[in-house]
């Protein structure tokens, strides 16, 4: 997929809201997956946050790794975006390639801390 289609598919759900906090504009897309870790261009691996490198969610994310790998905002390498739920505004969603979202069950313990 091009970076410029799954950005697309990402800001079409989000409807330019940030995903994370619900309540400021989406101005970046974060990549859950790293690029340097393989992480690709999918809509199952961005979200639409507001802020920059810095601040806002998407600092936020940045700052607090082990946070956001818990709460799915953030996917280790070995681990598959589409599977890892992602703890949005809404609630625990699975994130599909197609911009597509379903309710997530939580696992026991996936949210602690
Ligand atoms: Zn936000």
């Amino acid at each position: 997929m091009s970076e410029k289609r799954a950005r697309q598919l990402v800001r079409e759900r989000s409807g330019g809201v940030c995903e994370v906090c619900g309540a400021a504009r989406a101005t970046n897309y974060q990549h859950r997956k790293n690029r340097s870790q393989g992480g690709p261009w999918s809509a199952a691996n961005g979200l639409d946050v507001c802020g920059s490198g810095t601040t806002g969610c998407h600092g936020y994310i940045h700052a607090h790794p082990d946070e956001a790998c818990l709460k799915g905002w953030s996917v280790r390498s070995w681990d598959d975006e589409h599977a890892i739920p992602v703890q949005t505004h809404m609630g625990p969603l699975l994130l599909d390639d197609e911009g597509g979202w379903a309710w997530a069950e939580i696992t026991e313990g996936a949210l602690d801390g």
